[in-house]
């Protein structure tokens, strides 16, 4: 695919293979990966896509996706600077932070809040698209206001309100680009965060697969649990190839070491069909899954 200049005037690679960008660990090539610097950089990128009328998709730290497929289409992953500032408890950090290190770092400062993102890998900008959380938090009780980019390139702040946000959603699945975001946290004890979030990292240490995963695979349907589903379904320990249903975690679906995209998509859906089966649920995906042409589910 040929690309317009003003696009390859923004930091590129090419050729990265999918296994490189996501915890997962596996899947085709990123055909054009572009990493902005700066957000006139940013909305360059979705400006010129927009005029060209090209398709393309946002990357953060690919702990949430499954990508199947080469992607062809330009796919942008910030590399913005990460900027964590602090006023009084108001912080703002930059989408690119790493979520884990944010958790870490406010807890350094003595700022309580967000204890319970410490385990949740990627980017802060993911975890605000995703509305990530654990153990009774998560970003949409938390965040105050959101900069971001539209899909016209626009940067706009928006002051959040919990509806702005679902399970496991947010209103960036309009097509925005999260490019950071305020919040306010309360005056702690470093020590006594610090000792919060490592029993939080214990339970995850006791409960989930250490293996290359994309956490967990399904949302939980209204009143259920997906992994309790899964293994009452009796799939446990299954396997296609090498990927594997966890032992540990029946919703964290686990790539052994080279499985294949086509594997771990066998028992993906595999799993769907057999819960459906066994309790008639259909069971909706939690990761993103990402291939051309369009994987059927
Ligand atoms: C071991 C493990 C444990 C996990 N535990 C949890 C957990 O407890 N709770 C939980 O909620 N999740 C969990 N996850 C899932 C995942 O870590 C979160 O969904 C995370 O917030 C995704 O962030 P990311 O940067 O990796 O996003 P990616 O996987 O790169 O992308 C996910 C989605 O966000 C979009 N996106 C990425 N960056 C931006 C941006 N700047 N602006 C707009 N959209 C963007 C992508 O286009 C995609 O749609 C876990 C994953 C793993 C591997």
């Amino acid at each position: 695919m040929e690309l317009p200049e003003e696009l390859l005037s923004i930091p590129y690679s090419r050729d990265v293979p999918f296994r490189k960008l996501t915890t997962l660990g596996l899947g085709g090539v990123c055909r054009w990966l572009f990493e902005p610097v700066t957000e006139g950089q940013a909305r360059r990128f979705v400006k010129t896509c927009r005029a060209f009328n090209l398709n393309y998709r946002v990357l953060g730290g690919g702990s949430n996706l499954l990508a199947l497929s080469d992607v062809t289409v330009p796919v942008m992953r910030l590399a913005l600077p990460k900027e964590l500032s602090v006023t009084e408890n108001r912080v703002y950090a930059s989408a690119s932070y790493s979520h884990p290190a944010l958790a870490r770092d406010v807890a350094d400062m003595g700022l309580s809040g967000i204890e319970w993102a410490c385990g949740i890998p990627g980017s802060f900008g993911g975890a605000l698209r995703m509305n990530a959380g654990a153990h009774g938090g998560e970003w949409g009780r938390v965040v105050d206001c959101v900069r971001f980019l539209t899909a016209d390139g626009e940067i706009i702040e928006k002051k959040t309100a919990i509806s702005d946000f679902s399970y496991r959603s947010s209103f960036l699945a309009a097509g925005h680009i999260a490019l950071g975001a305020w919040f306010d946290l309360t005056k702690g004890d470093a020590g006594a965060i610090k000792k919060k979030m490592g029993e939080y990292l214990s339970i995850r240490r006791q409960r989930q697969p250490t293996g290359r995963t994309a956490g967990s695979v399904f949302k939980n349907p209204p009143g259920k649990i997906a992994g309790q589903l899964i293994e009452s379904a009796g799939l446990k320990g299954v396997r296609i190839g090498n990927a594997e249903v966890s032992s540990i975690h029946s919703n964290f679906l686990v790539n052994l070491g080279d499985a294949s995209p086509s594997d771990y998509w066998e028992l993906v859906k595999y799993v769907r069909a057999k819960v459906a089966e066994a309790h008639d649920c259909q069971l909706e995906l939690e990761i993103e899954v990402w291939s051309e042409p369009k994987a059927i589910f």
